[in-house]
């Protein structure tokens, strides 16, 4: 059965008891020079750390009150025993200070902060150059890359020959994700290529993507679009 905690180890009252007995051996009393029936320095020790039962404090508290050397030891673990708590306990403290020093300088960070942020570019954007523009394959039939003229590829969505910031709305029930994009003559050779993360917007998974259609020659083309390591999809597509 286990013994409540304030039963376990020295009591208040022991410790009381002993620390009055302290004046009387102090006057050394009971000096017991040969140290006759002294438990060992490690007992001693253990007791100062209450690191011992109350069964086998019981008689040890009692020798030590009327044993001058014990006492003197008993006393001199205890010392030690209570210094490292405060010890432990100012390390402690301050450790805590430096964490809210910490968490204070990093949420409020004074003048250029230390990492700026850095700005990475996603991609060559000639600004003032770049026309936004969309296409929207919502509706578009898929086709795989074997037969690219599909029933729904009668009237191709059309696109200048410029440089645009290409919104390309993909078809429903497509997924988000990093796409390659690549247009591709009537040769079958892949004449411009991107890359673009779709992101959910109302509904619709919209691919960003930048391409410089200038200098191509107007008519039919093809445009590839696959999410990561998935089959090619292709739509027909007319450049005006
Ligand atoms: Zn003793």
């Amino acid at each position: 059965m286990e013994m409540n905690e304030p039963d376990r180890f020295l009591s208040r009252r022991q410790e009381k008891d002993l620390l009055k007995a302290a004046n009387a051996v102090a006057r050394t009393e009971f000096a017991n020079p040969r140290r006759e029936g002294c438990p060992d320095s490690e007992t001693l020790n253990r007791l100062a750390r209450r690191r011992l039962s109350l069964e086998e404090s019981g008689d040890l508290t009692d020798h030590i009150a009327t044993c001058s050397p014990c006492f003197i030891e008993y006393s001199r673990y205890r010392a030690v025993y209570k210094r490292g708590i405060r010890a432990a306990y100012v390390l402690a403290s301050a450790a805590a200070v430096l964490l809210v020093a910490v968490v204070i300088s990093r949420n409020f960070p004074r003048g250029i902060p230390a990492t700026p942020p850095t700005t990475v570019a996603r991609a060559p954007v000639p600004t003032g150059q770049a026309i936004p523009r969309v296409l929207d394959l919502r509706m578009r039939g898929v086709s795989r890359s074997d037969t690219p003229n599909g029933p729904a590829e009668g009237n191709p969505p059309r696109l200048p020959r410029e440089q645009m910031l290409l919104s390309i709305l993909l078809p429903i029930g497509s997924e988000e994700g990093v796409y390659d994009v690549a247009l591709v003559s009537s040769s079958g050779q892949p004449i411009r290529t991107a890359t673009g993360t779709s992101k959910l917007q109302d509904f619709v998974q919209v691919l960003p993507v930048t391409f410089d259609l200038s200098g191509l020659s107007p008519g039919r083309y093809e445009l590839h679009i696959r999410r990561a390591q998935t089959p090619w999809n292709t739509y027909s597509l007319l450049l005006e």
